[in-house]
């Protein structure tokens, strides 16, 4: 039996030559496990940064599936994901400032995976209706807001500096 090689991303070993190798290296699925195994060590801001550029992939918001995965050059994050991740990040910065408990926090990896793990349970079962809150016209041009009913925008969750908060 000849060499073998194996490929973390996929789980599977192949016979060690340069042309199977390199027919696999290039292969759509080994493009969508490598990176669903990078993405899972993404910190949430990457994602959001990442994500920001992307359009809307059609294929996967209408179909529900693409065969690139999480590879894909199209976002496959729904507003309510990315909303989700928003919170992640905000929840990060605030952890930061507040006293660490024995054994630390989960990394974010772990509560992404986690997040995941959960929205494909889900997926497919049940239509979620979030309520989304909009600004009252007659709010919206008022000028002295108090913090608590500014419009949040995406900018505003991920700029926010909770040091400065008195
Ligand atoms: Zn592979
Ligand atoms: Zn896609």
């Amino acid at each position: 039996m000849g060499k073998t090689y194996y490929c973390d991303y996929c789980d599977r070993s192949f016979k060690d030559d340069v042309e199977a190798r390199k027919k696999h290296l290039s292969s759509l699925q080994h493009a969508k496990n490598r990176a669903n195994h990078y993405s899972v060590f993404k910190d949430p801001e990457t994602i959001l940064r990442e994500e920001h550029t992307k359009t809307p992939c059609k294929r996967y918001m209408t179909v529900g599936d693409c065969a690139f995965g999480l590879g894909c050059r199209y976002s496959h994050y729904t507003p309510h994901m990315i909303w989700k991740l928003q919170q992640l990040v905000a929840m990060k910065n605030f952890k930061s400032l507040t006293v660490q408990p024995k054994g630390g926090w989960p990394s974010s990896g772990d509560i992404i995976k986690e997040y995941f793990e959960n929205v494909l349970d889900l997926s497919g079962t049940e239509e979620h209706n979030y309520p989304v809150w909009s600004i009252p016209p007659r709010l919206a041009n008022y000028p002295y807001l108090p913090p608590s009913l500014q419009p949040v925008t995406s900018d505003k969750l991920i700029d926010c500096n909770f040091s400065k908060w008195g």
